[in-house]
């Protein structure tokens, strides 16, 4: 999807703002690029992207754009992997950022009369609190809950009669784990569950949905951009609506950088379009998933992304086709006799690089007749053809930690 001129107009007045203020990050990368100098599609298309590198370099505010007096507030990355990022706002970005979070809400189809129960962290995190302002916003009742205590958490929710429940998957999953143990069930009134778009298995997707009796939609952002908020699916499980008057939004091939046509799978990149304390330009979020452009059924003109699918760090190029885990999970789960563990080696032998896929297999399977269609399957659903290996539940490595499941040895 191409930028529209509107959308242009705005790209060019946020670079003009994000290098005005001396010695920042964009001060210093757009130092030879003139704002003005950006008119057509292809001209944005060349500029360079923003890593998530970079912002970490600027630690703690060399991506602030405007002066001091006008940030209001900073949040940051959870910084797992060294250097946290600092993003600042201004007042401006917290407003947007709350109607962003409201408009979410709506499309959900919740209303001022819900009692919306949150329970991501709050703090120096973007969870919590996005969730917090944009049910303000909206004017429903906020059970500020935060993480953790799950007595607590399942009093309230009983007691209050909480209709909506913000989580992450996993702890929505336990939640309705307890209620179920608890024997409770009857006594808790939730609806909906909004759930932070990490990518969750379609298993653990139905068992939230069944135990706790809700449906279920996917809220999509980042802390480098505003925080969760930006996009939602407007029925349950659909793909995400996402506010193109705020961001823009394009999908490249994380190996070669070109933008995708619409409807293929690759990272998303995405422009911010008016926010003031750290504007982003072509911001490379190493996310994977596909514009989706059929118009939705629900009539909204706000164009959709399908659900996150990985993350493009996870993603090898074979024979020009693009390979994921999430594709090859997908592939497996298709097939009877196959188990959820599995391993992708890609060679380079005599010229050519050879996928080979080995799965686990549960018994009384035929391991001939398995592989066959796990070929079949893959040919069919991912173009390429690769060689299938079917070995005894157990054979395959377990890790605690996440378990690397492709590798590459051509290189
Ligand atoms: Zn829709």
């Amino acid at each position: 999807m191409k930028p529209t001129l509107q959308q242009l107009g705005l790209i060019r007045k946020r670079m003009e703002a994000a290098k005005s203020r001396e010695g920042s990050l964009y001060a210093k990368k757009f130092a030879d690029i003139d704002p003005a100098s950006v008119k057509t599609a292809e001209d944005f298309q060349n500029l360079p992207f923003t890593e998530k590198e970079e912002l970490r370099e600027g630690y703690p505010l060399g991506i602030q754009a405007v002066p001091d007096e006008q940030i209001v507030r900073i949040h940051s990355s959870s910084g797992t992997t060294g250097t946290p990022i600092i993003i600042p706002y201004t007042k401006r970005d917290v407003e947007d950022w709350a109607a962003l979070f409201a408009r979410c809400y709506e499309m959900a189809g919740i209303t001022e009369k819900d009692r919306i129960q949150i329970t991501p962290g709050y703090g120096l995190w973007t969870a919590g609190i996005g969730f917090q302002l944009g049910c303000e916003k909206l004017g429903a009742m906020a059970i500020p809950m935060g993480p953790g205590n799950t007595d607590k958490q399942i009093r309230m929710m009983i007691d209050l009669k909480s209709t909506v429940l913000c989580a992450t998957s996993s702890y929505a999953l336990l939640l309705a784990e307890e209620i179920a143990k608890r024997g409770v069930g009857d006594k808790v009134c939730l609806q909906k569950g909004v759930i932070g778009s990490e990518r969750w298995g379609d298993k653990m997707r139905s068992r939230i949905a069944k135990e706790l009796g809700v449906e279920l939609y996917d809220i999509y952002g980042l802390t480098e951009i505003y925080g969760p908020g930006i996009g939602i699916n407007c029925e349950a499980d659909g793909p995400m609506h996402y506010w193109d008057d705020f961001i823009y939004l394009e999908i490249i091939d994380p190996h070669t950088g070109k933008t995708v046509p619409d409807g293929e799978i690759g990272e998303i990149v995405i422009t911010t379009l008016r926010k003031e304390g750290a504007p982003l330009i072509r911001y490379r979020t190493h996310d994977l998933s596909r514009i989706v452009p059929e118009p939705c059924a629900c009539g909204s003109p706000f164009p959709r992304i399908d659900r996150i699918i990985g993350r493009s760090d996870d993603m090898v190029k074979v024979k020009g086709v693009n390979i994921y885990p999430g594709q090859v999970e997908d592939v497996l789960r298709a097939i009877d006799g196959v188990s959820s563990e599995y391993q992708v080696m890609i060679d380079h032998l005599e010229g050519k690089d050879i996928m080979t896929l080995f799965f686990e297999m549960n018994e009384g399977f035929e391991k001939k007749e398995v592989e066959k269609a796990v070929a079949v399957e893959f040919k069919t659903k991912v173009g390429l053809k690769i060689v299938p290996k079917g070995v005894a539940i157990g054979e395959l490595p377990r890790s605690e930690k996440k378990t690397n499941r492709i590798f590459d040895n051509r290189y």
